[in-house]
């Protein structure tokens, strides 16, 4: 890729005042930490969440209560139920008039999508088509969602540029966001909506997603229980830190683009061998590995290339794979072992190889 075909023309001017964002996926694990962002340094939030059972319920109320207690109910508007329904989401436009979207609401997760793809197409598709046009009918300044690397796919390389035109998903999942991404441009072609997806790199930290490795590995190494090692452990992915990702969501937030589309990742990739033997130096136990061949499809390398978040947002991804690891180790223990917390039943996760 070249700098200059990352053109900022389009950029409108970055906005740094006060804001009401709409978060939508607020209680689940990015969105909390967007809401909890946003909300410390002063921003108003509005969060619409489902509180679906593709992972514990329980999590995602504990979010919520953590950014109500922390900020109060008069800064944080909780509305319960489902994006598609437009009776509701035509009442929250209307009462809270929210200027800035950020919609990190769907159904998350590859392997599940292959056994119930509707449940992803409404989600997902019907989801962010609804959000969509009440944002461009209620004027929102600057429409932010949330994409994957996972539309990267069918892709021959392993070094993810956004420049790339890859129209091989390979999953319900990742053909449902990769159709937010042509509908966005749609919106922004006939309504002239600013419009930004950011395509998520593996995502992790305290409060992470209990289907993903990162928080099954050190969970299941933390109390003893096998693990699932896919290869010889030389396949290797880009893991993002939670800080990184919210840093990247809010830059983005702030700077309005006609539309655009980013890889948000870390730049480079841990191979399964280096991610399990971390995971034991900030657990103090040793991994009980069961050894099973590659997954067939399986790519062995990944790594977002995230020069044009660097070049258009100014985004630079700031936490080590090694401190990230530590940083989450820490919160489970802090969470699930010191408070004797019963730990989370095992959710069946896709295989670390395939993009989430
Ligand atoms: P999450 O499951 O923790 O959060 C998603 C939230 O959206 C959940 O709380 C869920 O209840 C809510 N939701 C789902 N469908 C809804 C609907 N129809 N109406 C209302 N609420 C609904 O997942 P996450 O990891 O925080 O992911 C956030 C976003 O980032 C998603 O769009 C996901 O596809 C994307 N993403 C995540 C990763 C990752 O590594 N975590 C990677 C790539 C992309």
């Amino acid at each position: 890729s070249t700098t200059a075909s990352w053109s900022d023309t389009e950029l409108m001017e970055p906005h740094v005042g006060y804001k009401k964002v709409l978060v939508t996926g607020g209680a689940g694990f990015i969105g909390s930490h967007v809401a909890d962002y946003l909300l410390e340094r002063g921003d108003d939030v509005v969060i619409i969440d489902e509180l679906n059972e593709y992972y514990d319920v329980t999590i995602k109320e504990s979010n919520l209560r953590l950014l109500t207690e922390k900020y109060g109910e008069e800064r944080v508007a909780i509305y319960r139920g489902d994006i598609c329904d437009a009776t509701l989401m035509t009442e929250l436009f209307e009462k809270e008039r929210p200027q800035w979207v950020c919609h990190m609401a769907a159904r998350a997760g590859v392997r599940p999508s292959i056994e119930d793809p509707f449940v992803y197409i409404h989600s997902n598709i019907q989801g962010t088509t609804q959000l969509m046009e009440l944002a461009h009918r209620y004027g929102v300044q600057n429409f932010v969602f949330a994409s994957s690397s996972s539309v990267y796919g069918g892709s021959k390389s392993t070094f993810f540029s956004e420049d790339e035109v890859v129209d091989n998903p390979v999953s319900p999942y990742a053909a449902s966001k990769k159709t937010c991404e042509l509908l966005a441009y749609t919106y922004h072609h006939l309504y002239k909506l600013n419009v930004t997806g950011l395509r998520f790199f593996t995502v992790y930290g305290p409060r992470g997603r209990p289907d993903m490795a990162p928080f099954k590995f050190i969970d299941r190494v933390s109390r003893g229980a096998e693990i699932q090692q896919f290869g010889d452990g030389s396949s290797s992915r880009d893991y993002t830190y939670i800080s990184d990702i919210v840093d990247g969501v809010v830059r983005s937030i702030d700077r309005p683009y006609a539309y655009q589309i980013f890889n948000l990742g870390k730049g480079d990739g841990t191979s399964l061998r280096e991610f399990i033997s971390l995971v034991e130096k900030h657990t103090g136990k040793a991994a009980n590995r069961k050894i099973l061949p590659d997954q067939p499809g399986d790519v062995p390398y990944t790594c977002a290339d995230v020069r044009k978040a660097q070049h258009l947002l100014g985004y630079t991804s700031k936490v080590s794979f090694e401190d990230g690891i530590a940083k989450t180790a820490r919160w489970y223990r802090q969470t699930y072992m010191k408070n004797k917390v019963e730990v989370l039943p095992q959710v069946e996760a896709p295989t670390t190889t395939i993009q989430l």
